[in-house]
């Protein structure tokens, strides 16, 4: 069974590590690989970075419109090479071939936005702030980047940041989740035909101790995490103690109201998309949907006939639109937390605990789950359960709602569905949320725009994406410039 190799200095290099994890594909168990795991990954990490800083030393000073035509070719290496990585994503991360399809469009989308580095990265000048001086801002690369990324989205977190960071004039390092790290071995594959220099982009295997060496690094300027919220407040914490400037995108529990003056049958599609697409393992998928009204049951026949449409199975088969969750302990815990909403006070409408599907008996398979009247005060109804489960609940008016939604600890998304402008006007100025959706089930921000979650969903300011990535990864420096006439040679 092969041991992965980090892509280290342009060059694929055994870890010094001897411990391995194995990679699997969550739909059957079969292990698809064994990945470096130790303590001695810091020894990787450290050779990574040494690359990196000296890689940096010519690419910060190569003028910005070179540094984006490697990205020009990394667009077409992605776009002809999509089957094959999104096969990957759906062996080792489970989701639906159709899923891992999008999210590599999502992928080269940022590739493509990173290609206007040139314009983006311009700064400010003001003549004559004071008589004869002049004062500009000058944006320059940070140094060593990395991205520390989670299982979900192995082919695009990766991207929220690497194509703006290299633009920039930044080196990079990647450390992808050892669950999923296949899949950016194919997208180094790419990476290798781009003729970079040595050490510019680098990919180091490992977990904590990897990430730890990485926190502690003098030489790494800048991390740009997404994962679990828990492990977000340590990166950001650890980081920031160590001088970095950091970005750490956390968890999240996603709210949708529903209105009696939305157009159901569209809003039940939707959300039921939203709550069961890659098997609700999304940090913007629907959770809580809360429907407005003095009658309860407007909207719950058809999400149940929505949720119990979806097709469970093996992500690479045809017509599969639900695929397993990541591990079998995440089965687990999705299935505890069913049982523990059903205690309690929840009524399960639709179980999809014990499913069974032919031919992959041993896969980490939940379908559709829908709770109803999940208690406020209790544990479900707050917990990220990152498994295919939806939570109805009932409020009287919108301004209970969105007390509702704006008491939860999280902030990555809050959606409402409606025909009323006024309602969305008022919900968009009062969710507590970075990312919202009116008429919107996944309110995921094109590459343009920022990845904008907040509270207990992220620690940081400055988002992955966009214009928010480049002033991430660059720091400004301020000029201030005066040419006197009278010290000026004469000739
Ligand atoms: P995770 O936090 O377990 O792991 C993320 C990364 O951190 C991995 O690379 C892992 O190796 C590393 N890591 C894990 N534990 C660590 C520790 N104790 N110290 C240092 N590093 C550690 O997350 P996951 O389970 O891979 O991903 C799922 C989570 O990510 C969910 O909570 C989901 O909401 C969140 N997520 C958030 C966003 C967002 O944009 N806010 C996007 C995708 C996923």
């Amino acid at each position: 069974m092969e041991i992965l190799k980090n892509y280290i200095n342009g060059s694929w290099t055994q870890s010094s590590e001897n411990e391995t994890i194995n990679v699997v594909n969550p739909a059957n168990q079969e292990v698809l690989a064994m990945v470096p795991f130790g303590d001695k990954t810091a020894i990787d990490v450290d050779s990574a970075v040494a690359a990196a800083a000296e890689a940096l030393k010519e690419w910060r000073e190569t003028p910005v419109m070179r540094r984006v035509q490697p990205l020009f070719k990394l667009k077409y290496l992605l776009e002809e090479n999509i089957d094959e990585i999104a096969r990957l994503i759906t062996l080792e991360c489970g989701k639906s071939f159709a899923e891992s399809k999008a999210e590599m469009q999502r992928a080269i989308e940022n590739v493509e936005t990173a290609c206007g580095t040139p314009m983006l990265i311009q700064s400010e000048f003001s003549e004559n702030v004071a008589p004869g001086i002049d004062e500009f801002m000058i944006r320059q690369a940070v140094g060593v980047c990395v991205c520390i990324s989670p299982f979900n989205f192995p082919g695009m977190i990766p991207f929220w940041f690497l194509p703006y960071a290299i633009a920039c004039g930044n080196s990079f390092i990647i450390k992808p989740s050892e669950k999923v790290p296949l899949t950016m071995m194919k997208v180094f594959e790419l990476i290798d035909q781009l003729e970079l220099p040595k050490g510019l982009i680098n990919l180091v295997h490992g977990g904590k101790q990897s990430v730890d060496a990485l926190l502690d690094n003098p030489e790494v300027k800048a991390i740009s995490f997404v994962g679990s919220t828990n492990v977000a407040r340590y990166i950001y914490q650890r980081g920031a103690a160590n001088g970095k400037r950091v970005q750490a995108q956390g968890g999240a529990k996603n709210p949708v109201i529903v209105m009696p003056d939305a157009d159901i049958e569209m809003a039940a599609k939707i959300v039921a998309d939203s709550v069961y697409g890659c098997a609700g393992q999304r940090c913007l998928a629907a959770s809580n949907i809360i429907t407005v009204a003095d009658d309860k049951g407007f909207i719950k026949e058809a999400l149940v006939e929505a949720a119990k449409s979806k097709t469970t199975g093996f992500g690479l088969d045809a017509g599969i639109e639900m695929g397993p969750v990541i591990t079998p302990d995440s089965k687990s815990r999705v299935e505890y937390l069913i049982s523990k909403g059903v205690s309690e006070g929840a009524n399960l409408l639709l179980d999809g605990r014990n499913a069974n599907i032919s031919g992959y008996e041993k896969g980490n398979f939940i379908k559709p789950t829908i709770l109803e009247n999940v208690a406020l005060d209790g544990e479900v109804i707050k917990t990220e359960i990152f498994g295919p489960v939806m939570s109805l609940l009932h409020m009287k008016t919108i301004d209970d709602a969105i007390d509702f939604v704006n008491s939860n600890n999280y902030g990555n998304m809050a959606c409402l569905f409606t025909s009323s402008g006024l309602n969305a006007r008022t919900f968009r100025n009062r969710a507590n949320a970075g990312n919202i959706g009116i008429n919107i089930g996944v309110a995921a921000p094109m590459a343009q725009f920022p990845f904008s979650g907040w509270n207990n969903s992220f620690f940081g300011d400055l988002h992955g994406q966009g214009r928010h990535a480049i002033e991430f990864f660059t720091q400004t420096k301020v000029v201030i410039e005066r040419w006197p006439k009278e010290w000026t040679r004469k000739f």
